[in-house]
């Protein structure tokens, strides 16, 4: 039997009273530390009985420090900053739009102060919260009402609910779609408590298909935009006057879910001809319903416009308490309506706007920039081009469009069993940088697309970090 004594860890008591953890407990409390200090000791402990460690393991220091490097990584935020160089700009899983400076100081001054939200200054009397914006909607869209909830999913459903509860909805075969997250159209309609109508075929449907659904028991008429995919070749679909025109003559009132809708007419910046909202309402919709941070660049909201009557019956609907909005989404959102009102200026303030719109010559030459800068860093395994790209709007926006832009393509330089292998290294390395970078795998390359890279300085500043595993 070996004659050596068994190692022992330190006790808590001791390590506390070590001056290596006082900075510790001063840093992040004495509970923490104690907590930390107990759960590190009870991971070590199998090791220690087994005689696998050596003493210099377990001694004080090391054990600070093991303990300091948990506590530094449980502070620090799950919620991070990261760079979206994906080449889809308004992306879901990122965040979607980014805020104007204005918004994000309406949302301080919300966030710091008590405020008016559902107080009528003029009468010194309760006020309703979406009267804080409904006069700025109106104006934007034409609507003659107004009520905004948590997101277009939220807005879809409430308005189901509201209007056609028990009763059916007539919708094409063209519009059942799925927007993602297990948001499925059939899904929401019976949730809603409206019984499904379905008519026509996927790819076309006609106005005789949803006159003969029309009976007692319909409630509404439906019609989604197609937003992330799109139906080619031999087409039909009923135009919103038309359809409205129908169903006004039945006495039911039709739906639109504009998914991102536009306030505006995106032709003017070069963009893809998107729905704008008060067309939608001037063809005869009765209520349109989009989201805040989609093409409209504000904040995560769902806002539903339309015939005054028919929004007065969604807002006695006791889903709507349950669905509405905030005061920090509100603040932000009448501040980016607000810059609606100066369309000249908007692509300069929206960021969202801003970025869907920067030129290609512009990206170009940022990626220009930065080859040589990437190419060094990442050696000679690598070859680093600057080359043409095709991003995307994102969110569900125009799906087979694609945005002209520039990226920095990185391509493993070995041999083709390996070049998986590189990828996911490279791109795990740019994961975990302070920034996480996030770009996309495509044709045996990773494409860092560059449209979204406004803080450069901050790119640059981690780049010496970068450490790609073999
Ligand atoms: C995106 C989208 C939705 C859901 O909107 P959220 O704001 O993400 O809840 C609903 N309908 C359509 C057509 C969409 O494109």
């Amino acid at each position: 039997m070996s004659s050596s004594v068994a190692l022992r860890l330190p006790s808590i008591d001791g390590l506390l009273r070590h001056p290596a953890c006082a900075p510790l407990a001063e840093r992040y409390g004495r509970d923490s530390l104690l907590t930390g200090l107990r759960q590190l000791l009870d991971e070590l402990r199998p090791d220690v009985l087994s005689g696998q460690l050596a003493a210099v393991e377990i001694g004080p220091e090391v054990l600070a420090g093991r303990v300091g490097e948990r506590l530094a990584q449980q502070q620090r935020s799950q919620v991070r900053r990261v760079f979206n160089l994906t080449g889809t700009v308004l992306h879901t899983n990122l965040g979607r739009a980014l805020l104007p400076e204005e918004a994000i100081e309406a949302v301080q001054m919300a966030a710091r102060y008590p405020l008016n939200l559902e107080f009528d200054l003029a009468s010194g009397k309760r006020g309703d919260r979406d009267d804080l914006i409904e006069g700025l909607i109106r104006e934007l869209t034409g609507a003659e009402a107004v009520t905004v909830v948590n997101n277009n999913a939220a807005a879809v459903l409430l308005t189901l609910n509201s209007l056609g509860a028990r009763k059916e909805g007539i919708i094409s075969r063209g519009e059942l779609i799925e927007i993602g997250g297990a948001f499925r159209i059939p899904d929401i309609m019976a949730r809603a408590g409206v019984r499904l109508h379905e008519v026509g075929t996927t790819n076309r449907t006609h106005a005789r298909d949803y006159q003969a659904a029309i009976g007692p028991r319909s409630g509404l008429i439906m019609r989604v935009h197609a937003s992330n995919y799109s139906i080619e070749g031999f087409t039909a679909r009923v135009a919103t006057a038309e359809l409205a025109e129908l169903a006004h003559a039945h006495g039911l009132p039709l739906l639109e879910d504009l998914g991102s809708g536009s306030l505006l007419d995106l032709t003017r910046w070069g963009l893809p001809a998107e729905p704008t909202v008060r067309q939608a309402l001037l063809d005869g919709a009765d209520i349109v319903t989009f989201s805040g941070d989609k093409l409209l660049g504000g904040p995560q909201a769902g806002l539903i416009v339309g015939r005054k009557e028919l929004i007065a019956k969604i807002k006695k609907n006791p889903l709507k308490r349950a669905l509405r909005v905030d005061k920090l989404t509100l603040a932000a959102l009448e501040a980016v309506l607000g810059l609606y009102r100066d369309p000249d200026r908007l692509a300069e303030r929206l960021p969202s706007l801003r970025l869907l719109t920067r030129p290609q010559a512009d990206i170009h030459a940022q990626a220009l920039r930065l080859q040589p800068l990437l190419a060094d860093v990442l050696g000679e395994v690598w070859q680093v081009s600057a080359v043409e790209a095709l991003g995307m709007i994102g969110s569900g926006s125009q799906p087979v469009a694609r945005l002209p832009s520039a990226a920095l393509c990185c391509r493993p330089q070995v041999s083709k069993r390996w070049r998986g292998r590189y990828l996911l290294n490279l791109e795990a390395a740019l994961r975990g940088l302070p920034i996480p970078v996030l770009g996309r795998i495509g044709d045996d390359a990773l494409w860092l697309d560059l449209r979204q890279l406004d803080d450069e300085p901050a790119w640059l500043a981690q780049l010496p970090q970068l450490q790609v595993d073999r």
